[in-house]
């Protein structure tokens, strides 16, 4: 098989930097990070001026792009579509998102996910279930109508992925603590979110189950001296990530600072919430028969809540670069600890035997290029 390479003035591998560097990967796995006047004339090369080559940023919550939200196109297409849009936007993997839906539709999404991932959709990490197992006074722009809390029964008759990453986020605080064992034994991944639970319902036996939060601060109970909340459990629980949205609407930049000071190293992601509006023209959609609107670059529904954020991965690391975040740090919060919190061993990182997957950023962190399994897009 050849070899390809894409070179850059710069390089992060995701530990540490690599000046005037090129990345050459063979089929979908990374060979060889190197100087560039080492790359052997033989080995074709595309040289990205004025520009950072990183790990590809991973985007674990997207509910929509290029028009279309999962949801409304519960398809293998829809997915590949969603990918593509993000893809200008530096996003090399992620989880099309379902916002709560119907037990009918939650099936469809997850076969919908293993047609995805054996058709090999470039991009398609797996799946992310946001709700139906949430809590009604944290609803967002959820439908609660649609909310339950599920019992073991009722989960088996799923068609759980037998390949790729299923991301559930649940109110803990209403989920029995066997069925949270029992879809962690699964290989689920849960996440904590559209909860309004005080400090003491998430209990150890519960959050040993629990690995990460889902966009922090936002749709759950807050912090106050008082009432710590699912926000102080979040930022408490030391092996639990927290996914944070970076749009500077939907979270003040000094909570994310300050989340990020308390946060264990690599606890603390980046995610974009995003809608069908974005890598679009349309600047209004339908979520659950209601018309979601594009408004001063804010999602909102009829009653006014925010909706999803209107935004790529690329701008959402370049807000917390401008906001204090060392970029390296920055860069890690999109790519090496999504794919750590997704159990992803071999992503997140520019090494050799790594799948072969990068973004390359112009020095104002607009995305220029992806990578994604060895083809650049
Ligand atoms: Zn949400």
């Amino acid at each position: 098989m050849t070899l390809h390479a894409i070179s850059a003035p710069r390089l992060f591998d995701g530990v540490r930097y690599h000046n005037n560097a090129a990345l050459v990967w063979q089929g979908s796995q990374i060979k060889q990070v190197l100087p560039i006047e080492q790359l052997p004339e033989s080995i074709p090369c595309q040289h990205y001026t004025d520009s950072i080559i990183c790990p590809g940023f991973i985007d674990i919550q997207v509910n929509g792009g290029g028009g279309i939200m999962l949801n409304s196109d519960t398809s293998p297409a829809a997915m590949q579509t969603i990918c593509e849009a993000h893809r200008q936007f530096g996003t090399a993997y992620l989880l099309p998102t379902l916002i709560s839906a119907t037990p009918s539709q939650l099936a469809k999404a997850l076969q919908a996910t293993e047609q995805a991932l054996n058709d090999n959709i470039a991009g398609v990490l797996g799946v992310h279930l946001e709700g139906p197992w949430l809590n009604p006074k944290k609803k967002g722009a959820h439908d609660a109508s649609l909310f339950y809390a599920p019992e073991i029964e009722s989960l088996e008759g799923l068609p759980w992925l037998k390949q790729g990453k299923v991301l559930v986020t649940c109110a803990a605080e209403l989920m029995d603590t066997n069925v949270l064992r029992w879809l962690d034994q699964q290989g689920v991944i849960l996440s904590c979110g559209h909860s309004n639970a005080q400090f003491d319902q998430l209990t150890e036996q519960k959050m040993a189950s629990v690995s990460g939060f889902t966009h922090l601060y936002n749709a759950m109970s807050p912090f106050e001296g008082r009432s710590p909340g699912t926000v102080g459990r979040a930022l408490l629980t030391d092996h639990a990530w927290c996914s944070v949205i970076t749009d500077g609407i939907h979270v003040h930049p000094q909570s994310v600072l300050l989340a990020h000071r308390i946060k264990p190293e690599g606890k603390l992601l980046i995610v974009t919430d995003a809608m069908a509006s974005v890598g679009s023209v349309d600047n209004k959609f339908e979520l659950d028969g209601q018309t979601i609107e594009l408004i001063d670059g804010k999602l909102v529904n009829n009653e006014g809540s925010l909706a999803g954020a209107h935004i790529g991965m690329d701008e959402s690391v370049a807000n917390v670069i401008r906001w204090g975040i060392e970029e390296s740090e920055a860069i890690k919060m999109a790519s090496t600890y999504p794919a750590q919190a997704m159990r992803c061993d071999d992503l997140g990182q520019l090494t050799p035997g790594y799948r072969a997957a990068a973004t390359v950023l112009s020095n104002a962190y607009q995305s220029q290029a992806v990578l994604v399994d060895g083809i650049v897009y």
